[in-house]
């Protein structure tokens, strides 16, 4: 977004209010600058030069979750989480508790691998005291082997098609197992699957630290590598990486990576989850803000979970009530993503079911935590963990 666009999106907000009806932040503090309005119209007065770049204003627009729930409320049709990117952009310096994880991110996103082969080392000496001192939010284990690297090309003898995996960084550093249950139900379905070891980073987190210019580095990189992988689909169990690639870059660059799909879609499309069965299980679903409101997927989960035998599907209150996470969000403003996460644990446990599904490894991570912090017994799962365990279910 131009520096002309940037200002015509701000002088479209005719102070409505209608974007606050779904603003996480602001029903959970009911402030107005925690509000989408609120941040709109801070964002304007900075332009304008009536207020300055402070630390406190920082903190507004860096509190926003970019959840997109207010995106399809605007009637001026303001794309408010691309205009606080926007404003990040121009704020990211006074945003001083981000600082930290703004140079780590400036300078290690490039050397992912590296970085968490170093992190996984002193894990358990430092990350691990510092989480059971509520210090940190909770994060998995970090795996000692990289999805992207554990193996390039699956061939088949008669191959359907050819589909190509972009892992995302959780998957690829914290569920490597969500990746090998991908390939699993690619592979019983006659397709070749590539996992490409050229994938970097979407982005996202970089652009959610206001580091615009190394986001648009990465995604060019991205759009350059993939388009040398010859796939019919390339597919992503992480919602935010799917928005990232399809509705983020053109944005960015002007160019997309058009072949990537969302994992519910491909289920789907290809009717991949037909006359599947599972032991008697009652589920409930969780919707991943970016799956629902960033790609606009809400049937297709539900379909799929649904259509396989055994499943006693429950609908949870406010399913599509974010979870809390928002990557570092919930490092940055703890108290407040645990607000709003232990409503979404309220949600889930009044459904009685014993598993609640999801479609995004952040969610999960999220998830996982107030689990850990309530004692519930539920178990955690990954729409993909699901088919590929009936899959193995059904051809017993
Ligand atoms: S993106 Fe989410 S948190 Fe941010 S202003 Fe919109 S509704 Fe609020
Ligand atoms: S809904 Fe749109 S026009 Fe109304 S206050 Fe929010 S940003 Fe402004």
């Amino acid at each position: 977004m131009n520096e002309t666009t940037y200002n015509q999106e701000l002088l479209k907000c005719n102070r409505c209010g209608a974007c606050k009806a779904l603003c996480p932040t602001y029903l959970t503090t009911l402030n107005e600058t925690m509000g989408a309005r609120g941040r709109i119209a801070m964002l304007g007065e900075l332009e304008e030069t009536r207020f300055a770049p402070t630390k406190k204003l920082a903190e507004k627009i860096f509190s926003c979750m970019l959840c997109g729930a207010c995106k399809n409320l605007c009637p001026t049709g303001i794309n408010i989480p691309e205009v606080i990117y926007q404003g990040r952009a121009r704020l990211k310096n006074s945003f001083s508790r981000g600082r930290l994880v703004r140079t780590i991110l400036k300078h290690s996103v490039s050397r992912l691998d590296t970085v968490f082969s170093i992190l996984r080392g002193v894990q358990k000496y430092f990350y691990q005291p510092l989480y059971y001192s509520s210090l940190l939010p909770y994060i998995p284990e970090i795996t000692p082997e990289p999805f992207k690297n554990s193996f390039q090309v699956y061939k088949q003898f008669k191959k359907l098609s050819r589909i190509a995996i972009f892992a995302g960084c959780s998957v690829n550093y914290f569920y490597p197992e969500l990746g090998r249950a991908l390939s699993k139900i690619l592979l019983a379905k006659g397709f070749e699957v590539v996992v490409f070891k050229g994938e970097l980073c979407c982005g996202a987190p970089l652009r959610s630290a206001g580091l615009e210019d190394e986001a648009l580095s990465l995604a060019k990189k991205n759009i350059e590598h993939f388009s040398r992988v010859r796939a019919e689909a390339i597919i992503s169990m992480c919602p935010t990486c799917t928005m990232v690639l399809r509705e983020q870059y053109p944005h960015i660059t002007g160019d997309t990576i058009s072949t990537i799909m969302d994992i519910n879609e491909f289920l789907i499309k290809y009717n991949i989850t037909k006359d599947l069965e599972i032991k008697p299980t009652v589920i409930t679903f969780h919707d991943p803000c970016h799956l629902h409101y960033g790609l606009g997927i809400k049937d297709e989960p539900r379909q799929i979970l649904k259509g396989i035998k055994g499943v006693e599907f429950v609908e949870m209150q406010h399913s599509d009530e974010c979870c809390g996470f928002a990557g570092f969000f919930s490092l940055h403003f703890k108290d407040i993503s645990k607000n709003i996460g232990s409503k979404k644990i309220d949600n889930i446990a009044c459904t009685m079911a014993d598993t609640v599904v999801t479609s995004c490894p952040g969610c999960i991570m999220q998830l996982e935590g107030l689990k850990r912090e309530t004692n519930m017994k539920l178990n955690i799962k990954h729409i993909v963990e699901v088919v590929d365990e009936a899959m193995r279910a059904s051809v017993k």
